[in-house]
């Protein structure tokens, strides 16, 4: 198919009327639907920060007009109250496709599976349309309950396509042939990005997510609920190497499918223990060495936090017991890779969510 594209850097061709806004480089107009979300607001700082113009599109279903406020008064930002499931006719040079919100506590109770499905291709008639180039934000849950261990791009995956969370695993992978289909069918220049756990400030309080979950609960004085027998695994990226890496791949050539995502993998009462010791930081710098789970509880409570505890709790349905990225693909392709470890970007989240939780007992009165 036929490159739409007329910028020399910047991708998607649209019918924007451009100004300059550095050398070598025109001003793109870019709509970010989910843009009031946790990532979609860190991406969009990132381009007005670069002096693009951003529309953002939101039903605030997850998303909180307080991750944009800051923005509002800039004259490259506009929000437009909208759900992505019915058509919008904008002009735009690039869609970055966010919405959909990414939570099982959020996604188990709504048909987001019409949300991955018509709001993807509403998004794709849109670029089709305009000739913007589309990125789609897929997930790491298209590799389900994977078999292959790290998951590699070619990896098909493992998915129960009845089950509580096929809403979004098969939602996206819908989302994710569609972009397919687009770009084959229709010559849309699409980019694929299968974002793996992230977290950082502006996550949902109480979104059910572990990192934002062990973090609240230990400011809430609240044990950290660590669901089955914890020895299931992730990886967790911190939310401002996500943003570089899909702005890496949005300006890039290559179609993709991506894992973007940080390869450290962690078991969730790893986890507990670094969340523990992240408040305790500025008393006790020394790293807390790995141990066996079984002396976790203890060693939290005596050593880390004395009021820091853990409480187990049954599991959820089809929770994949493992899951870490391959990024060499990545590395190799869009020059990208992960740059804040875990205990480094564990402390930046939690003055964010202190003054949030502050604020919200205020609200009650406490
Ligand atoms: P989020 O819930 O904070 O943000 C999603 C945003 O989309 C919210 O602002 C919400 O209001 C909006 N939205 C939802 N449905 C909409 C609709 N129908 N119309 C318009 N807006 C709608 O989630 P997030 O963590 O920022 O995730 C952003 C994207 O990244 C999602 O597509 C998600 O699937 C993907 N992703 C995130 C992670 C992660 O760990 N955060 C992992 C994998 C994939
Ligand atoms: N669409 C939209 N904005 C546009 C162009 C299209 O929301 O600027 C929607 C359109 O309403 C349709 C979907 O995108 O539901 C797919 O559009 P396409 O033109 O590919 O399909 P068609 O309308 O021919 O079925
Ligand atoms: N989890 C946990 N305690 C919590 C929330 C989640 O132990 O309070 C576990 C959950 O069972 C899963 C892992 O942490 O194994 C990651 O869950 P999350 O919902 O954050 O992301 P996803 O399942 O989408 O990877």
């Amino acid at each position: 198919p036929p490159s739409r594209s007329t910028f020399n850097s910047g991708g998607g061709g649209g019918r924007t009327g451009r100004v300059p806004v550095g050398i070598g480089r025109k001003r793109l107009r870019i709509v970010v639907t989910g843009g009031a979300g946790f990532v979609g607001s860190h991406l969009v700082d990132k381009l007005i920060g670069r002096g693009d113009e951003v529309i953002v599109i939101d039903n605030f279903f997850t998303g909180r007009k307080e991750n944009l406020v800051h923005l509002f008064s800039n004259p490259r930002f506009e929000l437009i109250r909208h759900d992505v499931v019915e058509p919008i006719l904008l002009e735009v040079d690039q869609i970055y496709h966010l919405a959909c919100p990414a939570s099982p506590v959020h996604y188990k109770y709504n048909p987001f599976y019409k949300t991955n499905v018509m709001g993807t291709l509403n998004m794709l008639g849109l670029a089709k349309r305009v000739g913007a180039r589309f990125l789609l934000t897929s997930t790491s849950e298209v590799y389900g309950d994977p078999l292959e261990h790290p998951q590699k791009e070619t990896y098909w995956g493992n998915v129960n396509p009845i089950g509580e969370r096929s809403c979004y695993d098969e939602g996206k992978r819908t989302a994710e042939t569609l972009a397919m289909d687009y770009h084959r069918g229709a010559g849309v220049e699409v980019r694929i990005a299968r974002i793996f756990n992230t977290y950082g400030p502006r996550m949902c309080l109480d979104d059910g997510r572990v990192v934002s979950n062990f973090v609240a609960q230990t400011i809430r004085k609240h044990p950290m609920t660590v669901y089955g027998d914890g020895k299931q695994t992730r990886s967790f990226q911190y939310v401002s190497d996500l943003v570089e890496g899909l702005v890496a791949l949005m300006e890039n050539d290559h179609v993709g499918p991506f894992n973007l995502g940080n390869p450290g993998e962690f078991t969730m009462l790893e986890l507990a223990e670094k969340s523990a010791s992240t408040f305790k930081m500025s008393h006790k710098e020394t790293p807390i060495p790995c141990m066996k789970w079984e002396l976790c509880v203890q060693v939290v409570k005596e050593v880390i936090d004395p009021s820091a505890t853990i409480e187990f709790k049954p599991n959820t349905a089809d929770d994949p017991h493992k899951r870490k990225p391959d990024i060499s693909k990545a590395k190799e392709q869009l020059n990208w890779e992960p740059k804040i470890s875990l205990r480094e970007g564990l402390p930046r989240m939690v003055s964010d969510f202190r003054n949030r939780i502050l604020n919200e007992d205020e609200g009650k009165g406490l």
